[in-house]
């Protein structure tokens, strides 16, 4: 796409304005409910197509004012992404793979037909907002700071047309555990093919906001079923790709009768390349103790492999709780029994516990980014 002279913002740049009226952290944070609670600063980055980028600014945290023609507003010009700080044990403050959550927004900007920017210097921006709200970082190794890199078209033009003017704003907020109760809570699932969250030739693989809204009807009529979320099924095989916001893994014995750790293949585009999903398929094969293959699942391999005794767990994976085992999940009119917690779960807890241990500091390893 044309670039304005000015490709990117500078986190050398920086210009601050600290806010005079702190708010009161909340008492608790491992009672933080997701996405409640936000901290006194954002970042806030405009973008227009003759200037290009303007300086990056940490301001107090604000309303946006925008015309109602806004781009945005009426054709959903919108992408995101999500990430965590953690306080670590050593009382340092760390991302986790920071880098690979700023080319996937890069990504979807380009997708978006919305600008992009050199990915070091937006993680710099983020690092430094961070740093300014750093009281906020809850003290828990159970709880974190979620962090929201946005950016949205904000011309005031009604035609579907690329956006002449973005703006890149950054917004964080403190997050309690995801497991309350300290231990994996497993989850129910409805599976139903006649919805779908994203097809092949589509935008599912990009983190944009136009993919989310819709879920939200199909989620409430999960929870309406007695399931607690949406199990993601595509084309006419039923090829499982994503349990709700999460990637979806399967640990099993294959047809060959070989360990094996499965996840859908992101050549057709329809799944989310997550951060979590790529570390987990790393740490498995470190591990060297099963397979580990991207591969097309379907409904009727999860039946045939339940039958014959074969299916050893299945569990979402993603930031918001890093493994989430699976317990049941209901299919045209069959409700089936995965035996996750029977099994252990001995796949999900262990990369549970690593990827915890790599993200609060009690390990230290690359993947670890103190800011
Ligand atoms: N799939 C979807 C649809 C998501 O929204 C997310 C959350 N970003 C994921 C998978 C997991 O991605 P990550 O591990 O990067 O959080």
């Amino acid at each position: 796409r044309r670039l304005a002279s000015n490709t990117s913002f500078k986190a050398a740049d920086l210009q601050y304005r600290f806010t005079r009226h702190p708010h009161a952290k909340p008492e608790n944070p491992d009672e933080c409910l997701f996405g409640k609670n936000f901290t006194d600063h954002m970042l806030a980055i405009k973008w227009d197509k003759d200037r290009g980028w303007s300086s990056p600014v940490i301001k107090p945290l604000e309303n946006i004012s925008l015309h109602p023609a806004t781009s945005v507003f009426h054709y959903a010009t919108e992408l995101f992404e999500g990430m965590k700080a953690y306080r670590t044990v050593d009382n340092r403050i760390a991302l986790f793979r920071p880098l690979e959550n700023m080319k996937r927004m890069n990504r979807t900007a380009t997708r978006a037909c919305l600008p992009t920017f050199d990915e070091e210097e937006l993680m710099k921006c983020i690092g430094e907002l961070v740093r300014v709200d750093q009281e906020w970082v809850p003290y828990s190794t159970k709880a974190s700071l979620y962090i929201r890199p946005t950016m949205i078209g904000t011309e005031p033009s009604l035609g579907v047309n690329i956006s002449n003017s973005a703006l890149l704003y950054c917004i964080t907020c403190p997050v309690g555990p995801y497991f309350t109760t300290g231990t994996f809570n497993p989850v129910s699932l409805m599976a139903d093919p006649r919805f779908v969250r994203a097809a092949k030739g589509g935008v599912g693989a990009y983190k944009l906001g136009s993919n989310y809204g819709p879920t939200i009807g199909i989620q409430e009529e999960a929870l309406k079923r007695g399931c607690q979320q949406v199990l993601w099924l595509a084309g006419e095989d039923h090829k499982v790709t994503e349990v709700g916001t999460m990637n979806v893994f399967i640990y099993w014995i294959n047809e060959q009768g070989e360990k094996e750790l499965a996840t859908m293949p992101l050549d057709e585009g329809i799944v989310l390349p997550g951060v979590t999903r790529s570390s987990l398929m790393e740490l498995g094969r470190t591990w060297g103790e099963f397979k580990v293959v991207e591969k097309i699942i379907t409904m009727n391999d999860v039946i045939k492999a339940l039958n014959e005794n074969r299916l050893l767990e299945m569990f979402g994976a993603g930031t918001a709780c890093v493994v989430c085992p699976i317990s049941r999940i209901l299919y045209m009119e069959q409700d089936l029994s995965i035996p996750t917690m029977e099994n252990g779960p001995d796949v999900a807890s262990r990369f549970y516990q690593e990827l915890t241990d790599i993200q609060y500091g009690r390990v230290s390893h690359e993947w670890s980014h103190t800011v």
